[in-house]
């Protein structure tokens, strides 16, 4: 008995390292279920969209990025691991390819663990260690307003190469920023405002509106954590929303049905940072949201505006609330038809109206080649259909200095945008352009040689504001002497443009033109340099030396200059003679004392 039961317990001693080896082993193939099994809910999210994926490789990947990332927590207390898992997760329901998840599961190993990206390499290929590298270094350099320029602008180069890398960032802001509340109020209203500024306008250009949604949210969340409350009490008690709304979609289905269009109808619920943005637009306190919905036809473009038809036979629409982006998309290529009507009980209602294919590009912009991938296209090289992800590349390749690359894309990314038509086709201008902006979108030779414009068929200073939806005829120099009869000045842009151009694209396009053509330029920081030395030489003819600037900024104030640097600027400019500058410096010392 005793003997048996040192032997059994010897045994059991080997059986059991055996068993943690088979478990462990079999840990690493198949979990015997879903409950123990960590990759279950992100295989489960990635074969709903991709049947046919390699789930395999997604344990392979969990499991190194799990052993790597043991004994990491996070701020909140849960496992490091916990959020790979989650950029993953977010990843799968965009419905991106297995690369993306692996290396979404891998994104942190590199830049926080030992695993080095040569091991990763081997382990996984070359295309999930490029997306790994990529992200790995914008993490690092997220420090810090230089390192963010640095950061931002090897995001876009990345996006260009591989536009996986922007997702997978997004998505692994959109978890931080879920997980938000472990943080310091401070670092919270930081990270936020720091979303807002570039990721949200980011994805929203990239048209992804699936996540831009959820950004918007839980960016409202940290910042105005009481209007999102009273949002989010408004939104989940109010009576009878949810049948009114669906009356209006069955109402919508009827009608269709009669007008043979095939069509699905759905409420479209607003987001809550929309609600509140309309709230706030309308100084409101109490939350302000209409009854939305989205009909989506099964047939081509025409059935939209057929739909259209029905909708406005069925409830009268509210002037100047329809919006055409399927003849004039936006700069993400979002395309639907928009309307507002008077819906059943007299309340307003809003209708989108789209192709299923335009749905499918609305929600998941450039996402959706991966989600819905077609024959013959790389998704992840086919960033070209974005022409704002181009211009941006363009830029970059133009600016050598990331900060001034940054402020451009701030800049672009802050800006509200109107479109306008010319030569016949709608063009998308940040708000406040003039026709010298509209002029260099049509082509650098347009811009420095344009001399004239015409807005709405009337002849308009080149710095005026162009509005939305302004029909604009730009002249150029050839043009102007025929058409318009206009006296002709030199050719190239004039430097006054720089200073009512509104688009980066167009000062840099006006800045290349300079250093094309002129002398290389002498800076303002040299020219105070130089009037200092020119006034000292000045002085040592009088036996005279400066000991400090402060009677020469005394004089300067004293001749009406703004400050020293202008006065010194003059000097070198030759428009304030050197000796008399000196004689009035003399003077005015001497007078002194
Ligand atoms: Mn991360």
């Amino acid at each position: 008995m005793n003997l048996d039961a040192s032997h059994g317990a010897a045994l059991g001693g080997v059986r059991a390292s055996e068993i943690t080896l088979s478990k462990r082993l079999r840990s690493f193939l198949s979990w015997p279920s879903a409950e123990d099994d960590p990759v279950a809910k992100l295989a489960r999210a990635h074969r709903s969209v991709h049947p046919n994926a390699d789930i395999g490789v997604l344990r392979r990947s969990y499991a190194i990025a799990e052993s790597m990332h043991r004994g990491q927590f996070r701020k909140s207390g849960d496992p490091y691991i916990t959020h790979p898992l989650a950029v993953a997760q977010i990843c799968a329901e965009l419905g991106m390819d297995t690369v993306t998840l692996v290396a979404a599961l891998l994104h942190d190993t590199v830049e926080d663990t030992r695993y080095t990206l040569q091991a990763l390499t081997g382990d996984f290929g070359p295309e999930v260690a490029h997306l790994v590298d990529g992200v790995t270094k914008f993490d690092k350099a997220f420090y810090g307003k230089a390192a963010e320029a640095e950061t931002i602008r090897k995001m876009i180069i990345a996006a260009g190469k591989d536009v996986r890398v922007l997702i997978i960032k997004l998505a692994d802001r959109l978890h931080n920023m879920r997980t938000l509340d472990a943080r310091s109020p401070a670092s919270r209203a930081r990270i936020a405002r720091a979303t807002q500024e570039v990721l949200v306008p980011l994805c929203d250009r990239l048209g992804i509106q699936a996540l831009k949604r959820e950004l918007d949210d839980v960016v409202l969340r940290h910042l105005e954590p009481e209007w999102y409350e009273r949002i989010d009490q408004h939104v989940k008690n109010r009576p009878h929303w949810a049948e009114y709304l669906q009356d209006v979609v069955n109402q919508a289905r009827v009608v269709l049905r009669r007008d043979k269009i095939v069509a699905t109808v759905k409420p479209r619920p607003r987001h809550y940072y929309s609600i509140w943005k309309d709230s706030v637009a309308r100084e409101q306190t109490v939350p302000f949201d209409l009854p939305r919905i989205v009909i989506v036809v099964d047939g081509p473009d025409t059935d939209c505006y057929a739909a259209l038809g029905s909708v406005h036979g069925l409830w009268r629409p509210v002037a100047g609330r329809f919006k055409d982006y399927i003849a004039a998309p936006k700069n993400n290529l979002y395309r639907s038809l928009h309307t507002t009507v008077i819906g059943p009980g007299d309340r307003t209602v809003e209708v989108l109206i789209r192709t299923t294919a335009m749905d499918r590009s609305a929600e998941y912009g450039i996402a959706a080649d991966f989600r819905y991938p077609r024959p013959g296209v790389n998704a992840a090289t086919s960033a070209e259909q974005l022409d704002w992800l181009q211009r941006v590349l363009n830029w970059e390749r133009e600016t050598a200095d990331p900060a001034q690359f940054l402020q451009s894309l701030r800049c672009d990314l802050a800006e509200t945008q109107i479109q306008v038509f010319a030569e016949g086709r709608p063009i998308v201008l940040p708000a406040g352009s003039t026709p010298v902006d509209l002029a260099y979108e049509l082509g650098p030779e347009r811009g420095d040689h344009c001399l004239a414009a015409r807005i709405n068929g009337r002849l308009a200073p080149l710095s005026s504001e162009l509005e939305e939806g302004d029909v604009v005829e730009i002249f150029t120099e050839s043009q102007a002497e025929s058409e318009l009869d206009l006296k002709v000045a030199p050719p190239g842009p004039r430097r006054e443009w720089l200073r009512f151009v509104k688009s980066p694209h167009a000062q840099m396009q006006i800045n290349r033109w300079f250093a094309d053509h002129q002398e290389p330029g002498i800076s303002i920081a040299d020219k105070v340099r130089l009037g200092r030395a020119t006034i000292g030489l000045c002085l040592r003819k009088h036996d005279r030396g400066l000991a400090s600037d402060l009677p020469l900024r005394r004089l300067a104030e004293q001749q009406g200059y703004p400050d020293l640097e202008t006065l010194l600027v003059a000097v070198v400019d030759r428009t304030v003679d050197p000796d008399t500058v000196v004689e009035q410096l003399i003077a005015m010392v001497d007078h002194q004392e």
